[in-house]
């Protein structure tokens, strides 16, 4: 099977000519791995569920900061916004939700430097076993939180700025 690098999570992903997200680019193979979890996700039970399903989402928005485009910025910003704020505040999957969709309609900065790579992605959450989901991804929102450690701080004052 030939691989590629994703350009936004870096990992190896098989090449494919498929889809991605319209504006968090990625490779189409990585794409369809993010994708090959829906149905496991519609089997989650639980008002814990909607957190760890806000976690994959936020993680993998947050992998793929690849361009410039209005909406990948924002996304970046509102989804870092909801790792932050699920990681150190501890609102419910439900509020996190809500939260995003009052975040996400003003403009924020581009946040250089960019993390280099993820010890921890969407293909190795594919990977896991069903009953090691979870736990995978809750090590995949924190590794992905740390590995933007340099826009922490800015990060947090959006969060004190728009509660
Ligand atoms: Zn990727």
């Amino acid at each position: 099977m030939v691989e590629v690098r994703c350009v936004g999570c870096k990992a190896m992903v098989p090449d494919s000519e498929g889809p991605s997200h319209p504006y968090m680019a990625s490779a189409a193979g990585c794409w369809e791995r993010y994708c090959s979890l829906e149905e496991w996700k519609g089997r989650l039970t639980g008002e814990g569920s909607i957190g760890v399903v806000q976690d994959l989402v936020d993680s993998f928005a947050v992998q793929h900061a690849t361009n410039t485009d209005r909406r990948n910025v924002q996304s970046i910003a509102v989804h870092l916004m909801s790792l932050c704020s699920g990681l150190e505040l501890g609102p419910t999957g439900r509020q996190r939700r809500v939260r995003i969709g009052r975040w996400v309609g003003r403009d924020y900065p581009v946040l250089e430097p960019r993390p280099a790579g993820y010890p921890i992605t969407i293909s190795d959450v594919a990977a896991a076993p069903a009953a090691m989901r979870s736990s995978t991804i809750e090590r995949l929102a924190k590794t992905s939180w740390s590995a933007w450690s340099a826009h922490h701080d800015t990060v947090r004052g959006w969060l004190d700025d728009l509660g």
